[in-house]
């Protein structure tokens, strides 16, 4: 079971994929998170790397692509890839590795939302000073704030900087709407193979709650 999960900041993909990622046991693959383990350690990819990420650019490909391909080889089978492709000539070298290499896709999830909805979700984003696992956000019925303070416990809320930082936001959005040649032309890169290469193409709509969206996901999953 090999699978892509597609979605912007603020779409709550990171909840749906981990529901595909626990109902079959996969690895999660995350090339934010290698990016992050490599600056973390020092090396020299996470020097170079780290140049981009703070300017909240993609790191060039002739870096990304080598080192999300080595990862997927050393898996083999049973991953959920996550951030990776994020534009179309990433999803084209994506595709020719996975029949080098024998590899399947059996689901491409597309967690779709509008991107004055998603931006909005994250400047909503309101954080329990108690624990930071109680969900708030002042633009999300199900779980808006109590007044001021955490709807769960009661406590104070606080913001997250980068979560107010419209301009970072709007520079990854750029990326992600991209329908042309950024992340959502890779999306449809794979939308078109869907049929013919028989994997099947999951179009969520992600406004509801992550309890919803959850449940139109499973409906989806064999
Ligand atoms: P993420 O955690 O997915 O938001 O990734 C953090 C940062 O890593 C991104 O803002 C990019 O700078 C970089 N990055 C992650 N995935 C890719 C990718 N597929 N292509 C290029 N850069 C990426």
């Amino acid at each position: 079971m090999n699978s892509l999960i597609f979605g912007p900041n603020g779409s709550g993909k990171g909840a749906q994929g981990s529901l595909v990622k626990s109902k079959y046991n996969l690895a999660h693959i995350e090339s934010g998170a290698i990016f992050r383990e490599h600056i973390n350690k020092g090396t020299e990819l996470g020097k170079k790397a780290k140049e981009y990420i703070d300017k909240g650019e993609l790191v060039p490909d002739e870096i990304t692509v080598p080192m999300v391909l080595e990862t997927l080889k050393k898996q083999g089978e049973g991953w959920l890839l996550d951030g990776f492709p994020r534009n179309v000539a990433q999803a084209r070298m994506l595709w020719d590795a996975l029949k080098n290499e024998g590899l399947k896709l059996n689901y491409v999830i597309e967690v779709q939302l509008p991107r004055d909805t998603a931006k909005k979700r994250i400047m909503g984003r309101r954080l329990c000073v108690n624990e930071p696992n109680h969900p708030n956000n002042i633009y999300v019925e199900a779980i808006m704030p109590d007044g001021d303070k955490c709807r769960v416990c009661g406590g104070e809320l606080k913001t997250r900087s980068d979560d107010q930082d419209e301009a970072a936001i709007d520079k990854r959005h750029d990326i992600y709407y991209d329908a042309q040649t950024g992340t959502l032309a890779s999306a449809y890169f794979f939308k078109e193979l869907a049929d013919k290469e028989g994997f099947k193409y999951i179009e969520l709509d992600g406004s509801g709650s992550i309890e919803e969206v959850r449940e139109a996901l499973q409906k989806q999953l064999d």
